[in-house]
């Protein structure tokens, strides 16, 4: 980033168009712009060109002429990326989108996988597993528009993870183009595969600095026969935490979410979110979203509303309501993933994606939370998300009244003293967004020195001239 490069030379533009086609090439700086942009506003990437390749020997030849020309391509895919990896910030720069790399190439039913090129919106792959009775677990806030490439770039986590796992977890084959243009086609179905180093997990997360994903072999899992959700009032998170021991429990891998939100956070979305409403009776001072479900239509109404009775009493659970309807259940889900976007109505926000031991979660927060309250008294915690994963969007609405810029502005400030926190419990300060840009220049702060100049030596290794994704991650 910032480094002075002039824009590629018309000659050399004129070599990529011709590789992708000229209507897949945008040169003008009103068509680049929606790809130079990210929706945080955080960033304003620059570029030279914006290529949409079809096909993975496009995306190679691409790769094959910036080797040669030491051009530095960013990948991106549905640019919904939060933390800038997405974002090219060289005049020179090609940002490569893959959203014409859009076949879902093959469903097999009995080995339980979906071969989908990278540039398939995740909601589509969603989709096209129901539609043959299948699960593709995946789901984030942003499923209508991320891709599968950039899903499995990230590692994306979401919703789900808890009993599904993270991206990483959900993939049996990859196919990947490297610096130079040459193809792995790594695009197996296989559960057991000892056959040396496990390539896959090198570029699963690896944020496109490593190599261009192209198509992936995913698992699918069997279709949900019976899905139950509640809302549930408790008073702190170590009651959430109790009711999460009870649940996993009784209902083991059925408790498939297990989601935590604050009263501040009820708020926001009960003034901003129009038609939202409170479905419990009075004010709580935490809540948590739990949903069970199954590919067996046993009765797990009976099994969640047991097992909520067994936490009422002198238990963790102070009130609960269990959705009666699909549209009651996607209402239960659209006051919690509806919360971070509306957390802009009340002015800046100072964001964390962090995780720790999930025994830790009721800990960390009391703990980050005094420490932020004691520098900024008045700023709004609103720690919010994964509790089951033990990923916390741990984030601080300014306090009422204050400007805004001057908030936002402290922002490393408040970094430090909630990642401070987060060492303490041994935990992550990117638990399922990644580094991109945000957080690149922490990492050396958090990592292990010998793990990091492993990484630096892969990075080496896989992309000696430094074209793939420059200046992200490390
Ligand atoms: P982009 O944003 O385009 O790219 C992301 C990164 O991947 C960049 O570094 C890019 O260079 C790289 N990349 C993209 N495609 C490829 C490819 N084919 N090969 C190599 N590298 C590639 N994330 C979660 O984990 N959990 C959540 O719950 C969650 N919720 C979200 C909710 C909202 C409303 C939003 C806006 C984002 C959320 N995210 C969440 C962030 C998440 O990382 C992204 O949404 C998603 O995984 C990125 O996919 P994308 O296609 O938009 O990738
Ligand atoms: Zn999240």
């Amino acid at each position: 980033m910032n480094k002075p490069a002039a824009k590629l030379a018309p000659v050399l533009i004129d070599r990529f168009a011709k590789i992708v086609g000229d209507k897949h090439a945008i040169r003008d700086p009103a068509g680049q712009a929606p790809y130079l942009h990210e929706q945080r506003d955080l960033y304003q990437g620059r570029a030279s060109l914006v290529l949409k390749p079809a096909s993975t020997a496009e995306v190679a030849a691409v790769l094959k002429l910036a080797q040669e020309t030491k051009t530095p391509v960013v990948p991106q895919g549905g640019n919904t990326g939060l933390v800038g990896g997405q974002i090219a910030f060289d005049d020179n720069a090609v940002v490569l989108v893959t959203t014409r790399l859009d076949r879902i190439r093959e469903i097999d039913l009995a080995t339980n996988s979906m071969t989908c090129e990278a540039g398939v919106v995740l909601a589509r792959a969603q989709a096209a597993a129901a539609e043959r009775d299948r699960l593709f677990p995946l789901s984030l806030g942003a499923e209508g528009s991320c891709t599968i490439g950039g899903n499995l770039a990230t590692n994306a986590g979401g919703t789900q993870a808890l009993s599904y796992g993270v991206a990483r977890d959900l993939v049996l084959g990859l196919e990947v183009v490297l610096a130079g243009g040459r193809i792995w086609r790594g695009l197996r179905k296989l559960k057991k595969d000892n056959t040396g180093y496990d390539l896959r997990h090198l570029f699963i997360g690896s944020e496109g600095t490593l190599g261009i994903i192209t198509t992936a072999v995913l698992k699918l899992f069997p279709a949900p026969r019976a899905v139950e959700t509640a809302f549930v009032g408790v008073n702190s998170p170590a009651d959430a935490l109790a009711l999460l021991g009870l649940a996993q429990a009784r209902a083991g891998a059925a408790v498939t979410a297990f989601e935590l939100m604050p009263r501040i956070g009820m708020e926001f979305v009960l003034k901003h979110l129009p038609g939202a409403r409170d479905p419990l009776g009075e004010a709580h001072p935490w809540y948590v979203l739990i949903e069970l479900s199954s590919p067996m239509e046993k009765n797990l109404r009976a099994v969640l509303e047991d097992l909520l009775a067994a936490g009422g009493e002198k238990g963790p659970v102070r009130d609960a309501a269990l959705a009666a309807s699909e549209a009651q259940r996607s209402a239960f889900w659209r006051l919690r993933t509806s919360l971070s976007d509306l957390q802009k109505p009340e002015g800046g926000s100072i964001k964390h994606d962090v995780s720790v031991p999930v025994a830790a979660v009721p800990a960390f927060i009391a703990e980050a939370n005094a420490a932020v309250l004691q520098r900024i008294p008045g700023a709004r915690p609103v720690p919010f998300g994964h509790l089951g994963d033990g990923n916390i969007h741990l984030n601080f609405s300014q306090p009422v009244g204050a400007d805004k810029a001057a908030f936002v502005a402290r922002w490393d400030e408040v970094n430090a003293i909630v990642h401070g926190v987060v060492a303490r419990f041994g935990g992550s300060i990117a638990a399922e967004h990644g580094i991109g840009l945000l957080k690149r220049d922490l990492l050396p702060t958090v990592k292990d020195p010998v793990e990091l100049e492993l990484m630096r030596a892969i990075k080496r290794t896989l992309d000696p001239n430094g074209i793939l994704n420059p200046g992200k991650v490390l």
